[in-house]
């Protein structure tokens, strides 16, 4: 055998071009395809960084080297030595970088033969998703799938530039932490050297991050993985990253300008794409009344429209019912003179009966007149408020929803994706980012009978709504009702939505002990508990905790946003599926007993 060195790569396969005729050269790769056309061979060899044809010709070879040509197959890896030649004219290939030129091979060594993969690595396949998770690392070699890895390393690259450049320091926090209230399930991980007790994996560096604030750190990131035993849902995963980033002394306009100009610098840098800043901005409660949704998709507009005024005296039986017991009547107009078949329509009341309603009505107008599933139920007055409501034209068609607020935000929110989804709408503008802000801080569990943090039990309230939260104490306005003091609280919490994905949360800390514990209080978590859970973090607001705000966008949707991916799956190099399984390696797996006994676990089989 050869030292290595003698068939060491002097170029990568996407690199060589005419000005190299004449070069003599050796290239490492992976065969993609073979032909043999009568006595010359052909090969296209890859690498990650393109493909170069080579010319195997029994004028150049010895009849022993041109007969183990003839054997390569599909991603055996080989090191081809020969010479770079123009191709002739009427055979050069423009989608290729190297396209003009093919290598005529000398002499070649096979540093390792390959099993025939079970799929082709191509970028169009029909493999199941399953087998490719299976042989990820012959997916990984497919170009669509490397060009998505390497862009989301030039994402995570620019942020590092970017945050650097304004002053951010990049702080690891412990993968080992003690289980922590963070709303999603905890990982754990039994500790042999303290029989009996457990760490947990983070959900998030959240405490930590807020104890770096603490320590002076004043602008902290990190690209953290976070960790969840949630039931997936389709586009979740068990770990996900974050870019984690916490600020001193700011307020949350501060926190946003440094997220939008990280993100105009790492668009523009990564796929060369202007931004327009500041983002738009909507307030939660704004964004449920126009959207249904408080991450809407703002790239086309169909707006929810408020029907109570019109429908006041209406006899239609449901959706009187819907206002006399205190909900709403509500709809959106698809425009555009999209004509939906009865079959259309059937498919998008599925959609909305999924979300949750009971019927979705619709009304459309046609030359005739109106075509509508309960035109019989409303006068003529109603119909044409609606219609003068909707500016529905001719061709135009609206969908209407009843029944409480929440109802009819999830219904029409679904409706109105489902259309946009259908009928491909997308709008001028390609990378819809919006803010939205001003959440409630509390959201009523009715199961439990009481309050909740509706996102973050760190989050701070509005200073105006401070006093709330001790008259919630005291009035006699019933839990879960909307007017009572902490329905009404407002937190200081923000997402970041980019065309309908939530790609960041993040809000304005509690800095103070006193209104921390206070909402703990509220969400029924006793002192002691709260001690337990996260007393390290309430100690340390006790000694000099800045007021400090933070965020943290979720790398692998903003990286899948922009290289336009379905899943979250395929800008992560070793996903999981949504049984939270690793098909390539087998995890989760047994464990030796003899681990277990180490650990003190016994498994209790059912
Ligand atoms: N820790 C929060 C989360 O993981 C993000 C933040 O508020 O910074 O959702």
């Amino acid at each position: 055998m050869k030292s290595f060195k003698e068939f060491q790569r002097t170029h990568t396969c996407g690199e060589l071009r005419a000005s190299d005729e004449g070069k003599r050269v050796v290239l490492n790769g992976w065969v993609h395809s073979w032909r043999d056309l009568g006595g010359l061979i052909f090969i296209d060899l890859r690498d990650r960084y393109g493909l170069t044809q080579i010319v195997f010709n029994p004028g150049q070879m010895s009849p022993e080297l041109m007969a183990q040509a003839g054997k390569l197959r599909y991603e055996f890896v080989v090191s081809v030595s020969g010479v770079v030649g123009k191709r002739p004219e009427g055979q050069r290939n423009k989608e290729l970088s190297t396209g003009e030129i093919e290598m005529t091979a000398l002499s070649f060594e096979v540093l390792n033969p390959s099993l025939t993969p079970p799929f082709l690595v191509e970028d169009q396949i029909d493999a199941a998703e399953d087998l490719r998770l299976k042989y990820r690392y012959l997916d990984l070699r497919r170009p669509v799938l490397r060009d998505k890895i390497i862009l989301r390393h030039r994402v995570a690259l620019a942020i590092r530039e970017y945050l650097d450049s304004q002053g951010f320091l990049e702080i690891e926090t412990p993968l080992l932490i003690r289980s922590t209230p963070e709303g999603a399930r905890d990982y754990v991980v039994p500790s042999r050297n303290n029989p009996g007790r457990f760490y947990a994996l983070p959900q998030s560096p959240q405490l930590f991050k807020q104890i770096l604030m603490v320590s002076g750190f004043d602008k902290y990131f990190q690209l953290a993985r976070c960790l969840r035993d949630e039931d997936l849902r389709s586009d979740r995963q068990p770990e996900h990253t974050q870019i984690d980033m916490e600020m001193s002394f700011v307020t949350q306009e501060d926190v946003w300008e440094v997220t939008e100009a990280m993100m105009a610098y790492v668009f523009e840098k990564v796929i060369g794409e202007k931004l327009a800043l500041p983002f738009p901005r909507l307030s939660f409660r704004e964004a449920m009344e126009r959207y249904g949704s408080d991450k809407p998709d703002v790239r086309y507009g169909m707006e929810i429209r408020d029907l109570d005024d019109i429908l006041a005296k209406t006899q239609f039986r449901v959706f009187a019912e819907a206002l006399k017991s205190g909900g709403t009547v509500r709809g959106l107009k698809l425009g555009g003179g999209v004509a939906m078949s009865r079959k259309d329509i059937s498919e998008v009341e599925e959609v909305a009966r999924k979300a949750g309603a009971k019927g979705l009505a619709y009304i459309g107008l046609t030359e005739e007149g109106y075509r509508s599933s309960i035109s019989k139920f409303l006068s003529e007055v109603e119909l044409d408020a609606i219609r003068a409501k909707f500016n529905l034209c001719v061709g135009e068609i609206c969908f209407l929803a009843a029944g409480s607020f929440a109802e009819t935000c999830a219904i029409l929110d679904s409706t109105r994706r489902a259309l946009a989804a259908k009928y491909r709408l997308k709008g001028d503008n390609k990378w819809a980012f919006l803010w939205v802000h001003s959440f409630p801080l509390f959201e009523y569990n009715k199961d439990e009978r009481r309050y909740d943090a509706m996102h973050n039990i760190v989050t701070s309230p509005y200073s105006e709504d401070i006093q709330l939260l001790d008259e919630g104490f005291t009035t006699d306005i019933p839990f879960g009702d909307s007017s009572h003091p902490w329905a009404r609280i407002r937190a200081n919490q923000y997402d970041l939505v980019l065309n309908g994905s939530e790609i960041a949360s993040g809000g304005v800390r509690n800095h103070r002990r006193d209104i921390q514990e206070k909402m703990l209080n509220i969400m029924g978590i006793s002192s002691e508990r709260a001690e337990r859970m996260f007393g390290f973090l309430l100690k340390a607001l006790e000694y000099g905790a800045p007021p400090h705000a933070g965020i943290a966008p979720g790398l692998d949707r903003i990286v899948a946003l922009m290289t336009g991916s379905d899943s979250i799956r395929d800008v992560i190099a070793f996903p999981k599926t949504t049984a939270a399984q690793s098909l390539m390696d087998e995890a989760p797996s047994e464990i030796d007993p003899r681990q277990l006994e180490e650990l003190g676990l016994k498994i209790i089989k059912d």
